[in-house]
């Protein structure tokens, strides 16, 4: 596929910004490559059309053909989609904290309610019970107590009889009562949609309030999965996505079409039927499975890291000469997100002390980065060349231009002078610095 995708632009080989016209051709090919992965087809629609209005314009970077441009684009931004963040099972609540499972029979929903009942209890250290409300399947209660004593957690001692809502407040009642942290419930599934289930769904969320609301996808059902979840979403309402049988052939095209549709972050990802199978979600791998063109994309990346190296390089020269002005920190705050931070790039320059490399990457991170940037682009190419244009108003003019405090910009400031005259002092003795026994 990425073969077909550079023959498109081969033809088209030239430099400059992405046409449309590329760029739609690209298109059909990566809409080929979603629906190969299982994306459902709405999803695979709105996120064309997504990412073309992004790409249409973009530079194309030298030493990239157009193509593989575009397919770095659709990473990304499929990437961006799936949730640039990992984000964990919350359980920012009053113990013991409800987690309710719920999805399709066969889904995983018991499997999975005991690989996270495992994982809280060793990672986290916490309590946790589980309790199964499936009275349909005879042997469901049962799985669900051998898993547990597979993995040491507790579950609910089995009462016959008893319905799925009777059963979840017996089992917040008796984790109350004994001090557990954590109850996981575990749902009965149908094959199929139906309004029993979701009735039944609903009673259980009506009484026990749950924290946290898991949706259980097989990441093989495809197409169809995108309907489970559309229902499940509107009427139980969903914190997050499981997504099992990550381990299978299949593309993982289901995670997108989850994350479309219920606005939710796919949480976990089950690998195995073993209990240890279980993985937080990567958005870049899943990604760059469901495109199906990781080299492509890790071709575009090392391009980007030369011309990163190259602009680098730039940087040290002037560092060299003592020379450090606001252009000079925002290429470096740009830089720092991408190569590994400030110490990293201090680290290319000799005798430099470590505490000085300490202190410069201190207090560091990525919103703090992002708001540095900003304010510097409020600036006026003069005063960014020029810090000592920084006047009372001009600095008014900045703040609210950027959308932070005075304050924030003095400290910007303060840090900009003091990088400067770090580079002043190592400009002028900087050789020796760290070995004076070398001096020549
Ligand atoms: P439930 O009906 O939703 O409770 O589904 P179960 O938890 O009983 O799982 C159904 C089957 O899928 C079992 O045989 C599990 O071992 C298997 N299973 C669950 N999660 C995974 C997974 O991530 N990978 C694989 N390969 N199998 C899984
Ligand atoms: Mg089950």
């Amino acid at each position: 596929l990425s073969d077909k995708l550079g023959g498109i632009f081969d033809k088209l080989k030239r430099q400059g910004a992405l046409k449309e016209s590329h760029v739609n051709e690209a298109m059909r090919e990566v809409r080929v490559a979603l629906l190969e992965a299982d994306v459902a087809l709405p999803v695979v629609k709105d996120f064309i059309a997504s990412v073309t209005k992004r790409a249409v314009g973009q530079e194309v970077m030298k030493s990239v053909s157009p193509g593989q441009m575009v397919v770095k684009i659709v990473n990304d931004h499929l990437v961006e989609m799936l949730g640039s963040e990992t984000v964990s099972i919350s359980l920012a609540a009053a113990a013991p904290v409800p987690i309710l499972m719920v999805g399709l029979q066969g889904s995983g929903k018991t499997t999975s309610a005991a690989k996270i009942a495992k994982r809280l209890t060793e990672k986290e250290n916490k309590k946790v019970m589980m309790a199964s409300l499936d009275v349909y399947r005879p042997a469901a209660m049962e799985q669900l107590k051998i898993l547990g004593e597979q993995i040491g957690v507790a579950t609910l001692p089995i009462i016959d009889g008893q319905m799925p809502v009777d059963i979840a407040k017996r089992a917040m009642t008796a984790a109350k009562l004994q001090g557990f942290d954590v109850v996981m419930l575990d749902t009965a599934g149908r094959l199929h949609i139906d309004q029993s289930l979701m009735g039944e769904v609903v009673g259980v969320r009506n009484a026990v309030n749950p924290h946290e609301t898991l949706l259980v996808v097989d990441s093989l059902t495809g197409q169809d999965a995108v309907n489970v979840a559309q229902q499940f979403s509107d009427q139980i309402g969903i914190t997050g996505v499981v997504l099992t049988r990550m381990d299978g052939d299949g593309r993982g095209g289901a995670a997108l079409s989850m994350r479309a549709v219920t606005g939710q972050p796919i949480k976990l990802v089950g690998v195995g039927e073993k209990l240890e199978d279980m993985e937080e979600f990567h958005p870049e791998r899943v990604a760059s499975r469901i495109l199906g063109m990781g080299d492509v994309v890790s071709l575009v990346e090392k391009a980007a890291e030369t011309i990163e190296a190259e602009e680098a390089e730039v940087m040290i020269k002037k560092m060299k000469k003592g020379q450090f002005d606001f252009e000079d920190l925002r290429s470096q705050l740009r830089q720092m997100k991408k190569l590994g931070g400030m110490s990293s790039i201090l680290g290319m320059l000799p005798g430099l002390g470590k505490a000085q490399k300490q202190m410069a990457s201190a207090n560091i991170n990525d919103n703090l980065l992002k708001r540095q940037e900003a304010m510097i682009n409020s600036m006026t190419p003069q005063e960014r060349s020029n810090p000592k244009l920084l006047n009372a108003s001009r600095k008014k003019r900045i703040a609210a231009g950027s959308g932070v405090s005075v304050q924030d910009l003095n400290k910007l400031i303060k840090m900009q002078k003091q990088m400067a005259t770090m580079m002043k002092k190592m400009g002028k003795g900087g050789r020796g610095m760290g070995m004076p026994g070398q001096l020549p």
